[in-house]
């Protein structure tokens, strides 16, 4: 049962860690490592069963796979879950004893902070092991990742914009933006300064009010949000918003935002917006920037180089809908194909053998 379920999302490795001392359940998932080193962060959760917490690093890592092959990083697909309650259950010791583990991997997966992990937590996880990605500034690490992720929402609207209308200017453009959190904050910035007329919403009604101050939108219901007659749709709040309910109010001809797991159901819901003619921008190509951002930290941290590679998904959205428009397949599906080609490509070209590093090591050893 276990391998069969690694099997059926074609993982090349599962870790199961336990510490009792520590209190420590977790497990790594690394789905792909044909491009670099896994990386994805480590979910803390309160799961109902194991295998809820299996089913989900499975599925957490694999997309990390995708996510980063088609934002043209040379990294893998990981992901850790940490089972237990993030709010009762977190120690020193547990984020230690997690770093001990990624630590044996030596490289092969990295790790970074998600949901119920925070920057604290990693600085934990830091003092086990190198092996681990968006740490704080004042650590010499890259800090909040939304200016980026905002970025590539932005230019990933212009590219969808651009090929609705045939110019990807934005002025007078209306855009209806789900969430006044980090990056719809940001996004509403370069929106605001194209000339867009926004409107936005938020469950929390006071974090709006300071977009709407520094850029004249109008605040929505959050309900209605849905309904409001706009060009773009804008979701930076929550994943599945587009859903059978949503579907059939939607006016909007884009759907370019930086929240998770959009479409409720990949296959149907990436479907009826072809068929109905919504240019859909896939959620983890154009949300992209915060990944491209902590694995510039990888390399020593440059914020410009970060930024000017988040800018690189105008190009990458302007391909998916190229391919998903030549090939009548819904944006998500060709956004999966230029990924999969990516892997497959840069898979083969590392068949031919380099010298440098497969026996580097051990001809060192002999030679000595
Ligand atoms: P955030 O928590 O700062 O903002 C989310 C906002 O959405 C909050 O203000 C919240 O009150 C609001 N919200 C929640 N439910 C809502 C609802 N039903 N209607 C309206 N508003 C609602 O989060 P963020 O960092 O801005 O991230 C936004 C989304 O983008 C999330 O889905 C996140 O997973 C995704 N994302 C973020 C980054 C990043 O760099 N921060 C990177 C990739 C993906």
């Amino acid at each position: 049962m276990l391998f069969e379920e690694i099997r059926k999302y074609d993982h090349e490795q599962v870790v199961f860690c336990s510490s009792e001392e520590a209190n420590l359940k977790a497990i790594i998932g690394i789905h792909d490592t044909t491009l670099g080193p896994a990386l994805g962060g480590t979910r803390m959760w309160m799961y109902a069963s194991e295998t809820d917490a299996l089913i989900d690093v499975l599925r957490l890592s694999r997309g990390m796979t995708y996510k980063a092959a088609v934002a043209g990083l040379n990294l893998g697909g990981g992901k850790a879950v940490i089972i237990g309650d993030p709010h009762k259950d977190k120690t020193e010791l547990m984020y230690r004893a997690f770093g001990r583990f990624v630590d044996g991997l030596a490289g092969r997966y990295i790790t970074a902070e998600d949901v119920g992990t925070s920057v604290q937590d990693m600085e934990y996880v830091r003092m086990e092991t190198k092996y681990v990605t968006g740490i704080d500034k004042a650590l010499g690490g890259s800090g909040d990742p939304s200016p980026f992720t905002a970025y590539g929402v932005y230019v990933g609207m212009k590219a969808a914009m651009k090929e609705l209308t045939g110019s990807d200017s934005l002025a007078g453009k209306k855009v209806a933006v789900q969430g006044a959190g980090n990056v719809a904050k940001y996004v509403c910035d370069h929106l605001a300064k194209d000339g867009a007329k926004i409107f936005v919403t938020d469950i929390y009604e006071d974090k709006a009010k300071s977009i709407i101050a520094d850029t004249k939108a109008e605040y929505v219901h959050p309900d209605k949000i849905y309904d409001v007659d706009a060009d773009v749709f804008c979701p930076c709040a929550l994943g599945a918003i587009i859903n059978d309910d949503t579907i059939n109010r939607m006016k909007f001809k884009i759907i370019a935002g930086g929240a998770n797991n959009q479409l409720a159901d990949e296959n149907k819901h990436g479907k009826i917006l072809m068929d109905k003619g919504i240019i859909y921008a896939p959620d983890y190509a154009i949300n992209a920037g915060g990944l491209i951002n902590v694995a510039n930290e990888l390399e020593g941290y440059h914020s410009e180089r970060a930024m000017k590679q988040a800018g690189q998904i105008y190009d990458t959205i302007k391909t998916i809908l190229t391919i998903s428009k030549s090939e009548k397949i819904p944006s998500h599906v060709a956004s999966n194909k230029l990924a999969e080609a990516r892997i497959n490509s840069i898979g083969k070209i590392r068949q031919v053998y380099s010298g440098k590093s497969e026996f580097s090591g051990r001809l060192g050893e002999i030679s000595k």
